[in-house]
C-alpha cells in the first residue's frame, strides 16, 4: 500500500470540550504519524474557502459560524492508506451512524459538530494540506 499523507483537523466542538490530546493519541495508536501540528483560529474567510465546495449546501452557513466559534488542530498524517485510513477511524460524518470506537462515536455530537475533518482524496490532501502548511513547516 502506498504511504499517503492526509489533512486532518480537530472542530471547534473537541478543542473546546477538550479532547484534542485524546484525539491526536487515537491518530498514533492507530498508525498515522503526525508531520505538522498547529492549533489556530479559523477567520470566516478561511472557513468559506475552506468549506466552498458545500457553498450550495442549506447547511454551509451554520458549517462556517461552527468552525469559527474557536480554536482547531490542524494536523497532517501520513502512514499507509492514509486517506481513506483516517476517514475509516474518524466514522461516519453522522456519528448516530458511525461505528463503535471510532472519533465521531467517541466525540461528536451531531452531524454538524462532529468533532474531526479529514481529506476525502489524495488530491484535495494536497490542496487542503497547503491551505495551513507551508513545506517547510512538513517534518516527515
Ligand atoms: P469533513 O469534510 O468535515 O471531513 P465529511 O467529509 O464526513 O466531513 P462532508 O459531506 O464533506 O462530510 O460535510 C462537511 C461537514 O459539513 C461535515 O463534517 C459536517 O460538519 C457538516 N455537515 C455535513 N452534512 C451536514 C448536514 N446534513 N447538516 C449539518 N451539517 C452537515
Ligand atoms: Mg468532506
Amino acid at each position: 500500500m502506498a504511504i499517503e499523507r492526509t489533512l486532518s483537523m480537530i472542530k471547534p466542538d473537541a478543542v473546546a470540550a477538550g479532547n484534542a490530546g485524546n484525539i491526536l493519541q487515537h491518530f498514533e495508536d492507530n498508525g498515522l504519524r503526525i508531520v505538522a501540528c498547529k492549533k489556530t483560529r479559523l477567520s470566516l474567510a478561511q472557513a468559506q474557502a475552506f468549506y466552498a465546495v458545500h457553498a450550495a449546501r442549506p447547511f454551509y452557513n451554520d458549517l462556517v459560524t461552527f468552525m469559527t466559534e474557536g480554536p482547531i488542530f490542524a494536523q497532517v498524517l501520513e502512514g499507509e492508506n492514509a486517506v481513506a485510513h483516517h476517514r475509516s477511524i474518524m466514522g461516519a460524518t453522522n456519528p448516530a451512524q458511525a461505528d463503535e470506537g471510532t472519533i465521531r462515536k467517541l466525540y461528536a455530537s451531531n452531524i454538524e459538530r462532529n468533532a474531526c475533518h479529514g481529506s476525502d482524496s489524495v488530491e484535495n490532501a494536497a490542496g487542503e494540506i497547503a491551505f495551513f502548511f507551508s513545506g517547510a513547516e512538513l517534518l516527515g
